[in-house]
């Protein structure tokens, strides 16, 4: 059947154009190289997906430029305040203003947006070819085991791509990580999500990201652009029958218990199912983020929780750590091993960060997740005397938000 297949010849086969994907398809057409991302989506519309860009990654996207691009889109919106209630009352504010090193702030950007910028970014280079309405459906590899490529289907038909590196960069639930062979664990949370958009109410800022707590549920309120609410309703978990079976009124008011402000938005802008996504939280641990001629990038490699806005961040951290590494690496006379030897550094470079990340999620989550009166108690005054110590606060958040050293 192979024999039959088209068949595509490149440097590097990227599977999947989500930020992770796009980005290295950009910095590696940059670089010179024939890269060819391969992409199942027809367009770049997705609600409800990682528009929280962390500050580093804010500053890195201004370093390459394409913030302006972005600003100049005016599809953004920043963050200055972070505040946190628990029981009725405010327990912890942060303003990002008080820790930036340089200015740089926590920023909405619809993912839409950031995709098409990256992709428009990276067309400019004649290395880079991206193929939509195409997924991977097999890995090829060679007779001593090395991957050496994907077979795809697409608009027109089986596709065969040949490639020195193929790039899992295909998201949560990754196809290329089942057909890698790598051994991989996945850990379900103890809560799944409810995400939806209403407008903004008139009284609320646009730019303060406010949580609140109640024993042990907790809703996110994401100001995000344009002018609009992302609000990210926490449930038990595989508790959606249930929410359905009480009708919508019940859910207005679960909302509404935590934002009376939101009442009037939610009657009318929250009518029918369809207008709220589940998140159904799970983390990925992969131990082995690569084999020879493969590496996974992004939810791939290592799915976080959506606490603390890190997914995107690290998907773009990963894609510009590993673009330099893999271009030294297609120069060598001897690319494969040179390759090999560069994907492992990789993992040695980024694991530490993603894994800080990974613990902070934890131990949020196990906060979160405290229902009885004495613990819930622990928890608020937990909040109150970090937020009495700013040298603390600035430290905790500085560590969540600006790890990057940038010369
Ligand atoms: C509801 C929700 C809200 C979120 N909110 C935030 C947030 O505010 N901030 C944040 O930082 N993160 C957030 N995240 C997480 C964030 O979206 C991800 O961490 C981030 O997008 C990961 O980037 P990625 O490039 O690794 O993968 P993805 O963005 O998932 O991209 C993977 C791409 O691969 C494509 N693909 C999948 N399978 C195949 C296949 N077989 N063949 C070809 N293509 C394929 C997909 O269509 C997709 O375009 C959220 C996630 C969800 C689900």
């Amino acid at each position: 059947m192979s024999e039959q297949n088209a068949r595509l010849r490149a440097d590097v086969c990227v599977i999947g154009g989500g930020p992770g994907g796009l980005m290295l398809g950009l910095q590696l057409a940059r670089r010179g190289h024939r890269v060819v991302v391969v992409e199942q989506s027809a367009r770049y519309k997705r609600h409800f997906r990682g528009e929280s860009v962390s500050p580093d990654s804010v500053r890195l996207l201004h370093r390459l430029g394409l913030m302006d691009t972005i600003a100049a889109r005016g599809d953004f919106a920043r963050t200055t305040r972070f505040e946190i209630s628990d029981g009725g009352a405010p327990a912890l504010r942060v303003d990002f203003r008080d820790i930036s090193p340089d200015g740089s702030l926590p920023t909405e950007i619809p993912q839409q947006v950031l995709l098409e910028v990256l992709a428009e970014e990276a067309a400019r280079h004649p290395g880079f070819t991206l193929l939509r309405r195409s997924s991977v459906i097999d890995l090829l590899s060679s007779a001593d085991g090395r991957i050496t490529g994907a077979r795809c289907t697409g608009a027109d038909g089986p596709l065969d791509i040949h490639a020195d590196l193929t790039v899992g960069a295909d998201g949560r639930f990754s196809s290329v990580l089942e057909l890698s062979g790598l051994p991989f664990s996945k850990r379900p949370l103890g809560r799944d999500v409810l995400w939806f958009k209403v407008p903004l109410p008139d009284a609320w800022d646009d730019d303060t990201v406010r949580v609140r707590i109640d024993r042990d549920r907790h809703a996110l309120m994401l100001p995000t652009h344009p002018r609009s609410l992302r609000v990210g309703l926490n449930i038990p978990k595989g508790g959606l029958k249930q929410v359905r079976a009480q009708g919508l009124a019940a859910l207005h008011g679960q909302i509404t218990a935590f934002a009376p402000e939101l009442g009037p938005a939610v009657r009318t802008h929250l009518t029918r199912w369809s207008d709220l996504s589940l998140l159904d939280i799970f983390t990925t641990s992969v131990p082995r983020w690569s084999r020879p001629g493969l590496v996974l990038i992004g939810d791939a490699a290592h799915t976080l929780s959506p606490i603390l806005g890190q997914g995107v961040n690290h998907a773009l951290m990963d894609a510009l750590a590993l673009a330099p590494l893999v271009s030294r690496a297609l120069a060598a006379p001897d690319r494969h091993r040179q390759l090999t030897a560069a994907v492992t550094r990789f993992q040695k470079l980024r694991e530490p960060a993603v894994e800080r990340t990974r613990r902070t999620q934890s131990a949020q989550e196990r906060a979160f997740g405290l229902a009885s009166a004495p613990a819930v108690r622990v928890r608020q005054q937990a909040y109150r005397l970090v937020d009495s110590q700013p040298w603390l606060k600035h430290w905790l958040w500085r560590r969540i938000y600006y790890p990057l050293r940038l010369a």
